[in-house]
């Protein structure tokens, strides 16, 4: 059998043609961007710190006393607050005893559901483009991973149904579902939800839903958990996150949370994962749940103005822009740019900071290698605007530069 890490490398694009290791795109673009001094739209954390009321919170927790191992499922007031978060937003009703999991970030959420649930032989569908660290677990359960394209079009980047319905059978044991999509921008419509809610009662899959940009919706869009549709509740795990929703990413603080079932399967591999872990930052997040609302709604108008900006600057510098419905990117077309020496986004992002003095990602590293999205979106690369508006400003001044004369 093949080791569990060279399919991980397989899978997430460590692995050079010759069968060698090379560092992630994610590493190479972050480092030609220091060389270039460039603006560094490539990776996706806010470069300013979440709420000071909420980091104060847990020196006062470090400083009370909260440096222990805390529970396995996570302290009470926590998964409390978890619960009546997904009551008050969703009408979700949840157990904090037994249906609600807080985890090493959705990370760890992620990986020990998908290790609890599929194994060789099942099959696991996505879509694609797809978060490089669900390809990972899908290759460390040694599962097989199956992809449903998002395609743009005018309205975005949409679900294709008909391919839907020919990637779910009878050896699909999860459907894992993100949305608000990253790298798209994805908001799936409540027609989309539909169809995968659907195709998973079918088959008889478990759904697993990454919902981490769940409150980063702009232009009047909203968030639907795949949890609320019927027939899914018994069926779904959800995932989320404190790190994009309050802008605070190092603490890796995240939730899974759904049936009792389903939960006990995820603790008995999150138990050996990391056990628990975050002590003093849960209690902060407990209370963040509560009493942040207006951050969050803060948050989100702030990144509606600055994805606004990102996306007028690329216009003018002459991209085709998909205006994302939420999340911290946004996807252009780099067609009009592209030369027999520089022929996809990849040669482009690479070239870039270079060129302009500006990073981005190539949307290929999000696909399958060699897959028919990844051939469909070879033109297309990935800018965040989590980033302060100075730096916005001056990547969009920069890649004025670009404009074909
Ligand atoms: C950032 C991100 C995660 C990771 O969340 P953590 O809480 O930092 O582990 C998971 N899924 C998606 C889609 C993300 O963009």
């Amino acid at each position: 059998m093949t080791s569990r890490w060279r399919a991980v490398a397989q899978a997430t694009g460590l692995t050079a043609p010759d069968g060698s290791t090379r560092p992630t795109i994610f590493a190479e673009m972050s480092a030609l961007a220091a060389r270039y001094e460039a603006a560094n739209l490539g990776q996706g954390f806010p470069d300013a710190d979440g709420p000071e009321w909420i980091r104060e919170l847990a020196v006062e927790a470090i400083r009370g006393g909260a440096n222990q191992y805390p529970p396995g499922r996570g302290i009470l007031p926590l998964r409390t607050a978890i619960a009546e978060h997904q009551r008050s937003r969703y009408g979700i009703d949840l157990d904090p005893e037994t249906e609600v999991l807080v985890t090493a970030g959705a990370t760890e959420a992620l990986a020990a559901s998908i290790l609890a649930l599929a194994g060789p032989g099942d099959e696991v569908v996505t879509l694609e483009p797809f978060y490089d660290s669900h390809a990972a677990c899908i290759a460390m359960a040694g599962a097989e991973h199956v992809t449903v394209p998002l395609a743009p079009t005018a309205d975005g980047f949409r679900l294709d149904p008909e391919a839907l319905r020919a990637a779910v059978g009878p050896r699909t044991r999860l459907i894992l579902v993100n949305t608000p999509h990253n790298p798209t921008g994805t908001v799936l419509s409540a027609e989309e939800l539909r169809l995968i809610a659907e195709a998973a009662v079918e088959v008889d899959a478990v759904v697993v839903t990454d919902e981490v940009y769940e409150h980063l919706t702009f232009d009047g869009l909203s968030h639907t958990p795949l949890a609320t549709l019927p027939g899914m509740a018994e069926r779904t795990l959800t995932i989320s996150s404190a790190g994009k929703t309050f802008s605070l990413t190092g603490w890796k603080i995240g939730w899974v949370s759904g049936p009792a079932a389903l939960i006990e399967a995820v603790i008995a591999i999150k138990q050996f994962l990391t056990y628990s872990g975050g002590a003093p930052f849960q209690p902060a997040v407990a209370r963040a749940l509560t009493e942040g609302r207006a951050d969050v709604d803060e948050l989100r108008d702030s990144l509606a103005r600055r994805r606004d900006l990102l996306v007028a600057g690329l216009r003018e510098a002459g991209f085709e822009v998909n205006v994302p419905g939420g999340t911290y990117f946004v996807c252009a077309d780099a067609t009009p740019f592209l030369t027999s020496e520089m022929p996809d986004g990849a040669a482009f992002a690479r070239a870039l900071p270079e060129l302009a003095g500006v990073a981005c990602v190539p949307l290929s590293a999000f696909c399958a290698e060699g897959s028919a999205t990844a051939r469909a979106l070879a033109p297309w690369v990935r800018f965040t605007f989590v980033k302060d508006e100075a730096t916005l400003r001056t990547a969009v001044e920069r890649l004025h530069a670009l404009r074909t004369s």
